[in-house]
């Protein structure tokens, strides 16, 4: 930036300038104008007395040299003038002062310029005496010598001319004096209203300052002048206008922020050299193991570079587009989309993670499911098949064994009966999950019920069965009376199916602040600890009893979906505390 002058240095040259023109011109041209003035009327008061010599010189008959020397001589109006006379060769032939014997060897006056004039008119030159310090004016004018006019002379006159002249210099000098000293004072009266000024406009250019800084709520309240009314106005206003502006911009922003932080999946912004400058909530938390994610490349916080190609590629291709890419973070698994965004200087690429673990989740327990409901269903129809084709081929084996295939046959259908009863069960209670209408359950009236319901299973044991809550009405829990029976009809047949013939089932309630924990323990071989966390899978079963007990493997998978209905959780502890077998069922209830 070219560096201009000042404002102090500006002004005192104005003021300078402005001094000059208005006091020094005009007073030096007015001291000039008078001067010329006095001068031409002292020069015109000079002719006249020359012209009254040359008047008295013409009256004389006989001029002789001797006779005008004593004419001149007698004159006493000339003052200090001194008057000669100059015949035709320039030489004094009479003089008002000189006595004769001084100037008769004296130079020719020929070839003074005023003598020169004086051929074709009154000549006349001012000049500075060097001897005597003062200016004098020469004047001379032609006279006729002869009375037959043939002789021409010169009178010639000398005359101090200083007049004002001395008087118009000291006023002048003066004057100049005057005008310095204006000049100077000047330099004060600016240094002191600059100084004024700048400690007037102090305070608004500190609130220009702190708007610059971001303070916006500041306002100038003094005017350092009526001449700045307006411009104190107008930063007042525009204080205003940036406060407003900023406001909605910081309430968009949030508006924004919020938005984006509310979103689930991850988002993270990529500026043009493809760094990371900025992500939501979601994406930080999938990220929170790393200390700092802002400034970094994608290939340093997802460790892939197959992403960080496609970042590459969408940062480095200005024609709008997307890749996709499915990748594995923390055990999770997400869509990534890498978006090239619209219309933006600042943003390169936007990523954006969606996570998918639960619909992974949920397609390989539709497979599982899938290919264990099509193994469970395909053991019993093998079997029915088997017997059935047996039948049809060996008519003759009907008589003897007939009763006994065919009971075999019926049992492999009940198995399929019972496994698609299971299925249906879970089905429909994952599918209600969320809907499932709570009440309060009267937790003993469920239990007894249910143990009623599955007596006719401990035929061919003798079982002793025992509730700790013995009274009805006594607890009130928070569920659905039908699907808690199903949970303990579930546990109940397990714990009948793996009691020794000599069984004991027990019903254990345990209040736990605002919940109530229910156990059903039986002093059957108990669940091996290595299989206990995999018991409530869909269609797990433990693998010693795989063969030798009946069921589906989906009982407890069932009892463990209507828990989570519920709010409750569900668990196992075996074996038994203080024995080594034996198992209890825990599942958690909430209180009424
Ligand atoms: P199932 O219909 O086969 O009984 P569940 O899901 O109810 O299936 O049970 C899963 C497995 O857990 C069973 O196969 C069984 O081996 C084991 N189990 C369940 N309850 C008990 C229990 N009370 N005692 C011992 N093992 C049990």
């Amino acid at each position: 930036m070219q560096r201009e002058f000042s404002l102090k240095v500006k002004l005192i040259v104005s003021f300078w300038l402005v001094l000059v023109f208005s006091l020094a011109v005009p007073s030096n041209y007015f001291i000039q104008s008078v001067e010329q003035k006095v001068d031409s009327q002292h020069l015109q008061y000079v002719q006249e007395r020359m012209e009254i010599v040359q008047w008295i010189i013409a009256q004389e008959e006989e001029k002789k040299p001797e006779k005008l020397d004593s004419i001149l001589k007698s004159l006493d109006f000339l003052d200090d003038a001194r008057v000669s006379v100059l015949d035709a060769q320039g030489m004094i032939i009479a003089d008002s002062r000189q006595p004769r014997e001084e100037f008769e060897g004296m130079s020719s006056y020929i070839d003074y310029p005023e003598v020169v004039q004086a051929r074709h008119e009154t000549g006349y030159h001012t000049a500075s005496d060097p001897w005597e310090d003062d200016r004098r004016l020469y004047m001379a004018t032609r006279i006729d010598l002869s009375s037959e006019q043939e002789d021409t002379g010169y009178l010639r006159l000398v005359t101090p001319f200083s007049g004002l002249h001395p008087y118009f210099q000291h006023v002048s000098a003066n004057l100049w004096k005057f005008v310095l000293l204006s000049l100077f004072l000047s330099c004060i009266v600016v240094y002191l209203m600059v100084t004024y000024l700048t400690f007037r406009l102090k305070p608004m250019i500190k609130m220009a300052q702190s708007i610059g800084q971001g303070n916006f709520q500041q306002r100038i309240q003094d005017s350092p002048g009526r001449e700045f009314d307006p411009l104190v106005e107008a930063i007042n206003r525009m204080a205003e206008d940036v406060e407003k502006s900023m406001e909605l911009v910081s309430s968009q922003k949030s508006d924004l922020e919020t938005i984006v932080n509310g979103i689930k999946d991850g988002l993270a912004a990529l500026d043009n050299q493809g760094r990371i400058i900025s992500c939501n909530q979601s994406f930080k938390k999938i990220f929170q193991h790393l200390d700092t994610i802002n400034g970094k490349k994608p290939v340093e916080i997802f460790f892939n570079n197959s992403l960080q190609a496609a970042c590459e590629e969408v940062l480095g291709n200005s024609m709008k587009q997307t890749r996709t890419m499915e990748l594995e973070i923390k055990e999770k698994f997400y869509d990534v989309h890498v978006v090239s965004p619209s219309d933006q200087q600042n943003i390169g690429a936007i990523i954006l993670l969606h996570d998918i673990t639960d619909l992974k989740n949920l397609e390989s327990i539709r497979k599982d499911f899938v290919a264990n409901a099509s193994h469970e269903l395909r053991t019993p129809l093998t079997s029915i098949k088997g017997y059935t084709e047996t039948m049809l081929q060996h008519p003759d084996i009907m008589q003897e064994k007939g009763t006994e295939l065919l009971q075999v046959v019926i049992k492999n259908t009940d198995n399929m009966i019972r496994l698609l009863d299971d299925i249906l069960q879970l089905s429909r209670i994952e599918s209600t999950q969320d809907q499932v209408a709570l009440d309060d359950v009267d937790l003993a009236a469920v239990i007894f019920k249910s143990w009623n319901n599955c007596s006719h299973y401990t035929e061919g044991k003798n079982i002793v069965f025992e509730s700790e809550l013995e009274q009805e009405g006594q607890l009130l829990v928070r569920g659905e009376a039908e699907y808690l029976g199903q949970v303990f009809q579930n546990l109940f047949e397990n714990s009948i199916k793996f009691v020794p013939g000599e069984g004991f089932i027990q019903v254990l309630v345990r209040q736990e602040g605002n919940q109530v924990w229910v156990g059903v323990q039986d002093n059957g071989p108990g669940i091996p600890a290595a299989e206990q966390q995999r018991i409530f899978e869909r269609f797990y079963r433990v693998k010693k009893d795989k063969k030798k007990v009946k069921g589906t493997g989906l009982g407890l998978a069932i009892c463990k979906n209507i828990i989570k209905a519920f709010g409750g959780r569900i668990w196992v502890e075996s074996p038994v505390p203080g024995n080594d077998s034996g198992c209890i069922v825990w599942f958690s209830l909430n209180r009424s």
